[in-house]
């Protein structure tokens, strides 16, 4: 192998390139806050997250210099914007997540599916590095890496990126993780009525 770039230089998110710190058991959510120096957003998160991921795509907001984002989901009745809602504005109207971004500093607070037909209807999409507190459930694995490529980064390192993201115990996949995957196909067919029996 003759990556252009060792893996342990590079730099995949800030929340895990120094080690990722796992989950307190027992623990119930926290607050996430804008990067607004004044009259900063707040979201009330009422329980642990989910199926938490670094993700690539060119629509999760990462922070500057980052590769991936940090994303997971949480049930949309635990997620409460508790100051400065007025600042949120959804980013993309027509995006299958609505993603409600603070007007002033940029940052996503949530993410929200309004397409009762959709998989994940009822789940929010929240970054739990907005948090001070400690013991969110850590990332499991890496989303859409080849699309960080939309974003900038050069194809000839990829090979690099998805060494790293393996050191991490973050295994890539260029689409969802396959159990997502799998859940968003057993919805359809089930809609379809081509699953009658199906467990998922
Ligand atoms: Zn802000
Ligand atoms: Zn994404």
């Amino acid at each position: 192998m003759d990556d252009a770039v060792k893996s342990d230089a590079v730099k995949i998110h800030p929340a895990v390139d120094n080690g990722i710190p796992p989950a307190i058991p027992g623990f119930a959510g926290g607050t996430l806050t804008c990067r607004c120096s004044s009259k900063p957003v707040t979201v009330e998160i009422g329980s642990q997250v989910a199926h938490n991921h670094v993700c690539g795509c060119t629509k999760c907001w990462k922070p500057d210099g980052s590769l991936f984002s940090q994303i997971a989901v949480v049930g949309r009745d635990k997620v409460a914007v508790t100051a400065n809602e007025d600042k949120l504005q959804v980013v993309d109207d027509t995006a299958t997540i609505q993603r409600h971004a603070c007007r002033d500093c940029g940052v996503h607070m949530y993410g929200r599916i309004e397409n009762t037909a959709h998989a994940f209807y009822g789940l929010d999409f929240v970054h739990t590095e907005l948090s001070k507190e400690k013991g969110w459930s850590p990332p499991e694995f890496a989303a859409f890496v080849s699309s960080i490529i939309e974003s900038g980064a050069r194809p000839e390192n990829m090979g690099a990126v998805r060494a790293r993201l393996n050191e991490l115990g973050l295994p890539p996949y260029d689409a969802l993780s396959p159990p997502l995957m799998d859940a968003i196909s057993t919805h359809v067919a089930k809609a379809r009525g081509v699953l009658k029996d199906a467990q998922a």
